[in-house]
């Protein structure tokens, strides 16, 4: 037997050309060919029409024509069947080239494409041998390998006796391995745009089969010889004004551009047009006739890279029109930002925008796909709000579009249960349901930055790449590498996180013959790996296999590519998706915006140390605007800094209270705008990549003018300091500063001491050592070394009241990650949304990637008989409750909001900022003359206080959820026939409650005033014992989220936070907590004497286990249940304030009872579901009865999903919490039972283990959570976390905005740490004046920003040169406005007065007129319950309107381009006639900044043509 060969695709195209011309050669005669017309293009790549003629091919048909003539005897026909096993040859790339592969696989589920490829690969087999190795992943990629599996059975069964087939037997010596993929696992690297050559020559052109028509206008009309020579075998003659031109690597300088990313070739164009030059022009200094020979023998080669040169420059140059089009940036932004991991929400408006702008359609889904695969689809109303402006917008043919793009779940909601991110669910441990990106691009890093495109170091390089297997466009991809396949070893948590199955299956083939062959082929060769795509491939992942090729050549290979090539990265940094511009001289630098540069610091080692308490003023070397991205619109810039500051807990129109008593001495009215400006980009760039702090230098480059330095510098300092930035698991902040000023322990160190290591605590620590390490250089100048932090807890675990317990029980199969615990929550479980400024959404999501589990709030309800109640008696008790909660809002604590500074809201959501605003009086000026004169006192704008009103309540954590409105506007009876309750005969609408009484007794609280209500509201209407059950279940879900019984809450402070609720989905996290830090545990402190003097004095600490510590500064954040219990001792005494507040708020307890069973037997599509509890006596109506057992098992919550193993966790809130302290597991599970039993049937199993909370007799608790008890004074949260000396406060029950939460207490931690430090190094200095005079402008700059001679020169020609083009041209013409049509905007202007007359409908006496948002939900119900008939005169108006926009926009667009074209020769005309000539004081290539810091800058610099001096 022969031995086996390597693989050589070459070999492949030989012999199905060979195959083809047996095939003719057979049939004597001439012949006629009938082709399948999709084969034309693939026989092409493998044989010319000459050559065909050659075999007596007279003519070529197409099947598809019908016209088939008979002028010869001969009819050969070609179709598909006669060619699936042939593949097309694209060098390195083989591809099957079946158009329909991907519908066929995902759409049709037809598994042809599958088998044909498995038919591909046998022959591969056959000719080379067994693939030794077959990984792969994907279920079709699974399938593929079975079925490749069994053709080798088949083969051996069916092999002949000459053992022709043995090849399949035997083991290859060339082959390395086979790795299959499945499209399906990664759908959103196709939906990005490609950003190589080849991969944009595509995206605009469209390549197919090697081949791409362009219009002779951009590349020149083919040269006659070229024509014959390449003439198709197919009989299309091409159009008249498209060239078809070959893209294949014959042509040397397109093997050379196709992988480049885009952004540098133009930049190769011009070397290799110089070359070209100058080897043309070698030809004059030719001397001798042998050289001239020479030169005459190249001839044909120059001309032919001259011709192709000509091609791709012209190429290049059509891309470049589309890429440079607002429309393309603006796509690329929001893929960028999406693949980045940016909340999705805030893509919207540009994608809406997309869609008004009739943007191709394709375009807009590729967005709309993208993101629905990356975010685990689209939030439902928003999704239905797309689907309606797609139809309106593309025609409603297109219905099916979006039934197709659901049904292959590229477009999902995010309701649908095809969309949940759950990384590993089904029958296997490496099956998952869904790919989720949120955990592969932190675990994969697949956000680069630090790229150099000239010689890149990362395959994703290529583009933003999101794909776990960044590679191979075709069906089919052969690589050569060498050495051993390690399958998916090291990657496997990876891979679990992607859908579908994972394999790894060596191919046992006969030893002997295997050993023989290799013996054979010889040793060392390099060893061919297959990467096989199922369901196509882009010719960026084709560009980034052959990258990991080269890479790897010569080495042990593997192509689990992705996470090999990842090691070498540096921190993916903040603006991956912003655009760069370095190549200024490049004929086609505007592509830079491409570029994936990096744009930000990867850590705070190398920031500019911090100055801002001396006396003298800081310099700065940073140009404005430098942070400020110049390819974006100032509106959208603006939208992304809003948008930042709303997710950071910050108002972004308004100055926070402590911010406005910081400037007000400062700053004026007019200044504010500016201000907050500069104080959102900041927040921008943290939110856009929490995994690295921000640098100063950055946070001042916010600032659009120097005179602003400073106040950024405040800011910045503010937000550091107060942890609205730079906080959390950031890794860099830590260790990143080894002192450089000598050893440390020579110097003086402060101790900090935190007591108590649950969030709070953990949070301040880590914030401290954060804080610490910033400024680091502070406590140097003050002859120390930064702090040292120590905590100490009481128990041996970290995370108080956030406990994972672990289960002695192990599941039959697991579910969860590896290294997960079986464990449910204890504690702090459900994190109650994400967005809206949730430091957790950093934490969790941004930096750790802790997968997560978003829970699906529906609840069935069930009664004590087990029937589920009906949802709409249910609404009805809700609504009920919610409206008596409404009239009980009327009693709240009035609690004023400081008023505080506001900016102009036009200007700040246009991201502008007045130029003027000096010269006018300071705010504090203004509010004292107003405080004098109060007739003055319009001069200082006021902020309105906005009512809250409960409109439903949360079924997960028990909370009411509020908005902004005017509490009770309607009788009690008008409201509830309104929601559907009848009223008892005799009762009219005008019938109301009478609570005056109840709220005046001294005994007044939530809890009686409440069921006064309901006892009132019996009289309105007849309440069954079923409703009172309902209204009661509620009742129970409040005393959940207050942990006691409503009749111990305060009646003016039961909601004190409402307001201050997240956005977004409430979330589990799965698989547990588990902390890294290192904590001094079993320290349980007894005594803290501490000193009232914050300054220069010591304290002590002594822990049970005789433990004695000195500190400086100390941080309690034990829970308020242990201050309650006063098992420590404090010296001195804490003084009466904070024993008040002590003694005022309450801290309650809920309970849990965790169930764990072999089997599920309840709903697993569900995450909830509600029981309701008899009364004592079942049928009573009396109100006061149902109190003791309403909290009892009345919520389950499913936990199987988080614990890993099947769990209930049953609530036991209110009466029920305390009962259970005092109640034995047995008695308690045997109740649980009986409750399941009602519901789910006799025959459900005992449990095979339970867990039983007790949190009021835990001895480092004392209770579950704060709640604000009956004699609750309004600030007495704030009293709780007042520091007393040098012992401060944190812990959930300190923190007034956010209590009893998880969140809250991590908050409180970030506070008390601000506050150590604050006493540490003092108040944020502030130099005066803050703002520069504007007159002396070009003095500040100068003084401020010391930027080396040369880039201040071109700073100033650059002035000169824009005012020159100003003068000349005028304005740049503006862009027109975006009106946003919609027919519902439409509606609710015009019958906003109808909706107001409704309002006022069964309207109390003293309510005043209706509120704007009374009116707005009015018009919303009013737009839904109109008919289509109603609606349309609306929908056509909308219609319109966009239509009139669009053709602005148009115009716009055109006169916009002829200004710029106009401002270029303006430019060049300028430059010519006044040179900028360099300054005596030049160096000539002294970079002012660090190379890092010069290439982050270029990223935002202004892309003006200013920036050469940035270049790298
Ligand atoms: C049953 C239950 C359910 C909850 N559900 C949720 C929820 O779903 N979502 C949510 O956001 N929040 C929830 N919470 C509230 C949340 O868990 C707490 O608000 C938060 O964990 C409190 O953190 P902390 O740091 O303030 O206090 P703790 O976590 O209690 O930390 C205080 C630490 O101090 C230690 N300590 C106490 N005394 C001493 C001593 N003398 N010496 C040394 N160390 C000591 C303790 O051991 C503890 O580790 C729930 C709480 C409970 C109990």
């Amino acid at each position: 037997m022969a031995p086996s060969i390597g693989f050589d695709p070459e070999r492949i195209k030989d012999k199905a050309k060979k195959d083809l011309l047996y095939l003719l050669e057979g049939i004597r005669g001439k012949k006629n060919v009938v082709l399948e017309q999709s084969l034309a293009g693939p026989l092409n790549l493998i044989v010319t029409f000459p050559t065909l003629q050659d075999y007596g091919t007279d003519k070529v048909f197409f099947l598809e024509n019908d016209n088939a003539d008979v002028s010869q005897r001969n009819v050969v026909f070609i179709a598909r069947g006669e060619n699936a096993k042939q593949a097309q040859l694209i060098a390195d790339l083989l591809s099957l080239e079946l158009d329909e592969s991907f519908a066929d696989l995902y759409l049709r589920s037809d598994p042809t494409p599958t088998y044909l490829m498995a038919r591909a690969l046998m022959l591969v087999q056959q000719k080379h041998g067994l693939f030794p190795r077959i990984t792969g992943k994907g279920d079709n990629a699974k399938k593929l390998a079975d079925l490749l599996a069994r053709m080798r059975q088949e083969l051996i069964a069916g092999e002949d006796t000459n053992g022709n087939s043995r090849g399949g037997l035997t083991h290859s010596a060339t082959t390395e391995n086979l790795i299959i993929i499945d499209r399906e696992i990664d759908y959103a690297t196709p939906l990005l745009t490609q950003l190589t050559y080849e991969g944009l020559v595509d995206e605009i052109v469209g390549i197919k089969n090697n081949r791409a028509d362009v219009d002779t206008a951009i590349v020149g009309a083919a040269p006659q010889a070229a024509a014959t020579s390449t003439k198709p075998a197919a009989p299309a003659s091409a159009p008249t004004k498209k060239r078809n031109i070959l893209l294949d690597s014959s042509d040397k300088l397109y093997a050379q551009l196709r992988d480049t990313n885009f952004a540098i070739v133009g930049g190769l164009l011009n070397k290799v047009a110089r070359r070209l030059q100058t080897d043309y022009d070698s030809r004059h200094t030719t001397k001798t006739t042998p050289e001239l020979a020479e030169f005459v023998k190249k001839l044909p080669a120059y001309q032919a890279e001259q011709q192709s040169l000509k091609v791709h420059t012209g190429l290049a140059e059509d891309i470049m029109k589309h890429t440079r089009t607002e429309q393309f940036s603006r796509i690329l932004e929001v893929q960028q930002n999406l693949a980045a991991g940016a909340d999705p929400s805030t893509q919207h408006n540009t994608i809406e925008e997309l869609i008004s702008r009739d943007t191709p359609l394709t375009e807009v889904l590729r967005l709309l796909c993208l993101e629905s695969c990356i975010s685990g689809g689209i939030k439902p109303r928003e999704l239905e709000n797309f689907k309606r402006m797609i139809l309106q917008a593309y025609g409603y043919q297109h219905l099916l579009t979006l039934n197709a793009l659901e049904k292959l779940q590229l477009l999902l909601s995010r309701t649908s249960p095809l969309a949940v991110m759950i990384p590993m669910t089904g029958a296997t441990s490496n099956t998952g349901t869904k790919t989720n990106y949120t955990y592969l691009r932190k675990a994969l890093r697949l956000i680069v930055d630090e790229v150099n495109e000239h010689d890149p170091n990362d395959i994703a390089y290529k583009q933003y790449v999101t794909s776990i297997i960044r590679s191979g466009n075709a069906n089919n991809i052969v690589l050569n590498g060498g050495g051993a396949s390690t399958g998916w070893f090291g990657f496997e948590d990876a891979v679990k996180h992607v859908r579908g199955q994972t394999f790894d299956e060596l191919q046992k083939g006969e030893d002997k013959a295997a050993k023989a062959r290799a013996l054979l082929s010889g040793s060392g060769e390099k060893k061919t790996v297959f990467v096989v795509f199922l369901g196509g491939i882009t010719f960026t992942e084709v560009a980034a296999l052959r990258f990991i090729a080269k890479k790897e050549e010569g080495q042990s290979c593997s192509i689990s590519a992705n996470a090999r090539a990842n090691t070498n990265r540096s921190e993916s940094a903040r603006n991956s998706m912003t655009s760069s511009s370095t190549d200024h001289d490049d004929k086609l630098s505007s592509l830079s915006s491409l570029s994936s540069k990096a744009t930000s610091p990867t850590d705070f080692g190398s920031a500019p140390k911090e100055e801002a308490r001396s006396a003298k003023r800081r310099t700065y070397n940073v140009r404005p605007k430098v942070s400020i991205p110049a390819d974006l619109i100032p509106s959208e810039y603006a939208r992304q800094c809003i948008s930042a500051g709303e997710s950071s807990r910050l108002n972004p129109y308004a100055l926070h209270p402590e911010e406005h008593s910081l400037l007000r001495r400062h700053i004026n009215y007019q200044q504010v705008t500016t201000y907050l400006n500069i104080r959102n980009g900041i927040l921008r760039l943290w939110v856009r990549n929490p995994l690295i702090g921000v640098m100063l230098d950055e946070a001042v480059g916010c600032a659009k003018d120097a005179r602003w330095f400073d106040i950024a510098n405040v800011c910045y300092e503010w937000l550091v300091r107060r942890g609205y930035i730079n906080y959390g698991c950031l890794e860099n902040l830590n260790g990143s500063k080894k002192s450089k000023r000598g050893r440390p322990g020579k110097r003086k160190r402060k101790t900090v001491v935190v007591i108590g290591a649950g969030m709070s605590g953990l949070g301040c620590a880590r914030q401290l050592e954060g804080l610490f390490a910033q400024y680091e250089d502070v406590f140097l100048e003050k002859g120390e070394d930064a702090p040292q932090v120590i905590m100490l807890e009481g128990r041996d675990r970290v995370g108080g009241r956030v406990y994972s317990r672990g289960f002695q029980s192990k599941p039959k199969s697991t579910t969860l990650l590896p290294g997960s615990r079986y464990t449910a929550e204890m504690g702090g479980m459900i994190i109650t949304g994400f967005d809206r400024g949730n430091p957790l959404n950093i934490i969790v999501r941004g930096q750790l990637a802790l997968p997560y589990h978003a829970l699906k709030p529906d609840t069935t309800i069930y009664d004590a008989t087990g029937m589920p109640v009906d949802a709409e008696r249910d609404q009805h008790a809700e609504q009920l409750f919610n409206y008596i909660l409404d009239r009980v809002s009327e009693y709240k604590f009035n609690i004023p909001i400081p008023s505080t500074a506001e900016g102009d809201k036009d200007l700040l959501d246009a991201g502008r900022e007045l130029s003027g605003g000096d010269g006018f009086k300071s705010i504090l000026e203004l509010e004292e003359g107003a405080a004098a004169a109060p007739d003055t006192a319009s001069a200082v704008p006021q902020t309105q206080q906005m009512q809250m009103v409960p409109v439903s309540s949360d079924r997960l954590t028990g909370r009411a959820h509020l908005e902004p409105g005017v509490p009770a506007v309607h009788t009690a009876a008008f409201r509830a026939q309104e929601i559907g309750w009848k009223l008892r005969p005799g009762i009219g609408i005008e019938q109301d409650l009478d609570l005056e009484a109840a709220v005046r007794s001294q005994y007044a609280t939530l809890g009686s005033v409440v069921d006064e209500a309901i006892r009132q509201f019996s009289r309105i209407v007849d309440f069954a014992p079923l409703d009172l059950r309902l209204i009661n279940w509620h009742v129970a879900n409040l005393e959940y989220s207050n942990a006691t019984t409503c009749n111990t809450l305060s009646l003016g402070g039961w909601d004190l936070d409402a307001g201050n609720e997240w956005e977004g989905k409430h979330t589990m996290v799965t698989g547990g907590y588990q902390q890294p830090l290192t904590v001094r545990r079993r320290s349980n402190v007894k005594r803290i004497a501490y000193s009232t003097d914050q300054a220069n004095s010591r304290s002590i600490i002594e822990c049970e286990n005789g433990e004695v510590i000195e500190a400086d500064y100390v941080v309690s954040s034990v829970p308020l249940g242990v201050l309650k219990k006063q098992t420590i001792q404090f010296e001195p005494p804490l003084p009466d304030f904070k024993l008040g507040a002590i003694q005022r708020i309450g801290f309650g307890i809920l309970n849990k009872v965790v169930l764990i069973y072999e089997e599920p037997f309840w709903d697993q599509g569900r995450d909830i579901f509600g029981t309701l509890r008899d009364p004592v006596n079942r049928f009573s109506v009396d109100q006061t009865e149902y109190m003791q057992h309403r909290g009892r098992f009345f919520q389950w919550f499913n936990c199987t999903k988080t614990s890993g193993v099947p769990a209930l966790l049953a609530l036991m809130a209110g009466d029920a919490a305390f009962y259970t302290e005092k109640t034995s597991d047995t008695e308690l599970v045997e109740e649980a039972t009986k409750v399941l039993k009602s519901v789910f049937g006799f025959q459900i199993p005992q449990p095979k283990e339970s867990l039983v909370t007790r949190w009021g007799h835990d001895s480092f608790a004392y209770g579950s959570y704060s709640y604000t008890g009956a004699k609750f004074q309004p600030d007495d949260y704030e009293e709780m976390a007042k520091p007393i000396g040098n012992l401060f406060f944190a812990g959930e029950h300190t923190c007034g905005t956010h209590p009893a939460t998880v969140h809250g207490a991590y908050i409180s931690g970030l506070r008390a740490a601000s506050e150590v430090l604050d006493a540490m190094i003092g108040p944020i200095e502030i130099p005066e004046p803050l703002i520069q005079p504007k007159e002396s402008k070009r003095k500040s700059e100068t003084a401020l920003t010391q930027l080396d001679p040369r880039q201040e020169r071109l700073n100033a020609y650059e002035f000169d040169v824009w005012n020159h083009i100003y003068t000349i041209l005028g304005d740049r013409p503006y862009k027109p406005l975006n009106n946003y049509a919609n027919p519902y905007r439409i509606y609710s202007k015009e019958k906003w007065e109808e909706a107001k007359r409704k309002c006022d409908q069964g309207r109390r006496p003293g309510k005043g007129k209706p509120i704007s948002n009374e009116v707005k939900k009015m018009v919303t119900k009013m737009w839904t319950d109109a008919s289509e008939t109603e609606k349309k005169p609306y929908n056509d108006t909308a219609t319109a309107q966009k239509q009139a926009y669009a053709a602005a926009l148009a115009e716009y667009n055109e006169k916009s381009a002829i200004w710029d074209k106009d401002a270029l020769n303006v430019r060049a005309e300028y430059e010519k006639t006044n040179p900028s000539v360099p300054g005596l004081g030049e160096l000539p290539d002294s970079p002012s900044r660090r190379d890092r810091k010069a290439k982050r800058v270029s990223g935002y610099a202004e892309n003006d043509g200013s920036g050469s001096e940035m270049e790298i």
